[in-house]
């Protein structure tokens, strides 16, 4: 069975920009596996980050469980998650054991730098999956399947220096859109603390617009996500592109090709599938 992993930042990031792209994957047959990098201990204001970790911990098992996906633990805290050696080689044995088609990962430029660091971690991780003399932490054998990788849109559609950043195709999430807020709601802490401060339901209602503004900016979609695909080198064929391979033709819409590594792939078709996707 194909696989698709998504690595995020915080517990709630997978929520907010990629649950819905899983969730289409997973109507096709896919496998779909959950990661979010840090444990979310920095998340309140009133709870001790220990307490609060282990608290988020559940919340995003929780929501995993409502995706429907394979859930794995974080291995670092918020606002430490580098670019370092250590979590490198932790990220890289993730993907080698999960041995992903598709990983979905946040924007290279977003509004933080965990956001930013994960994507390159999870980005190198990808492309050091084939070479035997890199040693993963724990140790797990190197493998040769190719991978495709793809960025979200970053939070507020802009990078750091306030640029706007274009998908190169949306994904329509309107049908599953109501899976994605049951698991964004499971999140439990995050929403307690933001109906506190912000006002009743501020977290899934942000969620709501930011679907709903990507949808408007498909042109077609009442919820969407938009994506990036990251170059093929060192990563599969020049070509390939499983998502829009995988989903029919009027689910996904492709609107800004030169946003993305793809500029000559032409929007191809997989085999015929033996049963429609949910
Ligand atoms: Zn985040």
């Amino acid at each position: 069975m194909p696989t698709a992993l998504a690595i995020a930042a915080h517990p709630d990031d997978i929520e907010f920009c990629m649950a819905g792209t899983l969730l289409r994957m997973a109507g096709c047959g896919w496998e779909i596996h959950y990661c979010n990098l840090s444990s979310g201990n920095l998340g309140s204001a009133t709870i001790p980050g220990t307490r609060l970790a282990t608290i988020r911990r559940r919340e995003s098992q929780a929501a995993a469980r409502a995706l429907g996906a394979v859930w794995h633990p974080p291995i670092a805290r918020d606002l430490e998650i580098f670019y370092n050696d250590d979590l490198l080689r932790r990220v890289a044995a993730l993907v080698r054991r999960v041995q992903p088609r598709v990983i979905l990962t946040h924007s290279p430029q977003d509004y933080m730098e965990d956001h930013m660091n994960t994507s390159r971690l999870a980005v190198t991780a990808a492309f050091a999956r084939g070479m035997p003399n890199y040693r993963t932490r724990p140790a797990v054998r190197h493998h040769s399947g190719d991978v495709t990788v793809y960025h979200a849109l970053p939070h507020g559609l802009h990078d750091g220096l306030g640029q706007r950043i274009e998908a190169g195709f949306y994904v329509e999430t309107t049908e599953v859109h109501a899976r994605k807020r049951t698991a964004l709601a499971c999140h439990t802490s995050q929403k307690e603390w933001l109906d506190h401060s912000q006002g009743m339901d501020s977290y899934l209602v942000a969620m709501d617009t930011f679907s709903a503004e990507v949808g408007s900016l498909s042109g077609r979609f009442v919820h969407a996500e938009g994506w990036r695909r990251h170059s093929h080198l060192g990563f599969c064929g020049p070509t390939d592109d499983p998502i829009r391979e995988v989903l029919e033709p009027g689910e996904t819409v492709r609107l800004h090709p030169a946003t993305d590594a793809q500029k000559q792939a032409p929007a191809r078709r997989a085999p015929k599938r033996s049963a429609p996707c949910t």
